[in-house]
């Protein structure tokens, strides 16, 4: 197998260990063996942060990030009363995409990509829709690389009684969540980013007293509340589970542990964009924004004068190395560079061959 080095926002770069883990064997969905493998990786991705181990329940389907985003906002989202995008980037857009085909109630405010969160805003439109019960955010934006800095959004939750829904696809493994202090409700993720597993299963982790509400989704597929019932009584979900990334996920849930946890895996993404930043900015490459606003898991590089996202991008496939376009507006004037999966034995080289070309 060739090695691909991937510097893209998800899937990653699997460990042998991940990789291997797939050919565990051809089991069937409906037997007990699988059922106790599904509840055994519920409740440990309960545990990952210690805020979750008690008083929430995780729920795992098949399909990619954006399932379960869509999912959480299927089941939580209320039908009836109002809820309020948080929306700084493609991802706060779609949540409120999510909510627009599902027809129910929502304000947005429709932040701008390079701005920080306008709690002026929030507030303005909590004044003005006094019947917002539910709040949406989306932790990392990966459109930019911007850590989104939830605690000021969070505590007006908390002080308000206001249900927190968070994004945190491509936060959830690396960053601090503050489940108690931010009132969060839910949160969405995925096996293939930060915890490092197959694109595949993703799973929405949520407060027992949320799951115990009537659900308020108007899909079968995405009702959340039928697969967190059914997992939690018996371990089966009501459609067929992928199979094989289960057994990748229970192994890279294994390293996460053994690599020390959330905490160490952000510390090593912050070494390796550390390593990057030194070197691209020692050939004069510039952030979109300012460095301290980066989550530890993507940054957004301005392409250098006389450059195309094409031509770095090839050079950098030719070698191996698979780095990321911007969207929308973006697109022509960025790259983006992730620091996720089992890349340590390769940032070197990767360092290298930036520097080559930029200097
Ligand atoms: C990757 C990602 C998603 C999910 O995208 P998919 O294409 O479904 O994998 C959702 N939100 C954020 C913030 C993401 O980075």
């Amino acid at each position: 197998m060739k090695r691909e080095v991937l510097l893209n926002p998800g899937p990653v770069t699997l460990s042998d260990r991940v990789r291997e883990a797939l050919t565990r064997g051809d089991w069937c969905h409906r037997e007990p063996e699988f059922a106790a493998l599904m509840q055994s990786i519920n409740s440990r991705l309960t545990k990952i942060y210690a805020e979750t181990a008690d008083g929430f329940a995780a729920a795992t389907l098949t399909g990619s990030g954006t399932s379960a985003v869509e999912g959480m906002i299927q089941s939580f989202a209320p039908r009836e009363a109002k809820t309020l995008v948080v929306s700084n980037g493609v991802y706060g857009e779609r949540v409120a995409a999510m909510l627009d085909m599902q027809n129910k109630p929502y304000v947005c405010t429709d932040g701008e990509w390079l701005e920080a969160i306008d709690m002026s805003r929030v507030t303005a439109l909590l004044e003005e829709h006094p019947d917002v019960t539910t709040v949406v955010s989306v932790q990392h934006e990966t459109t930019t690389g911007r850590l989104n800095d939830l605690s000021e959004l969070g505590e007006l939750c908390k002080a308000r009684g206001l249900t927190l829904l968070l994004d945190c696809v491509s936060s959830f493994g690396c960053e601090a969540i503050e489940f108690d202090a931010w009132n969060v409700g839910a949160v969405a993720a995925t096996a293939n980013k930060c915890l490092h597993s197959v694109p595949a299963l993703s799973f929405v982790l949520a407060r027992n007293e949320l799951w115990k509400q009537p659900s308020q989704a108007c899909s079968v597929y995405l009702d959340l509340h039928s697969y967190q019932k059914a997992q939690y009584d018996t371990g089966f979900s009501p459609f067929t589970q992928s199979v094989q990334p289960a057994f990748a996920l229970d192994a890279a849930l294994d390293e996460l542990q053994e690599q020390g946890g959330w905490q160490q895996r952000g510390e090593s993404y912050r070494g390796r964009a550390a390593q990057i930043a030194a070197t691209l900015e020692g050939c004069g490459v510039k952030t979109l924004l300012p460095k301290q606003e980066y989550s530890s898991v993507l940054w957004t590089w301005l392409l250098p004068e006389g450059w195309t996202y094409e031509r770095l991008h090839d050079r950098l496939k030719t070698e191996g190395f698979v780095i990321y376009a911007g969207q929308g507006n973006l697109a022509s004037s960025v790259f983006r560079i992730a620091h996720m999966g089992d890349i340590d034995s390769d940032m070197d080289r990767l360092c290298e061959l930036l520097k080559e070309a930029f200097s």
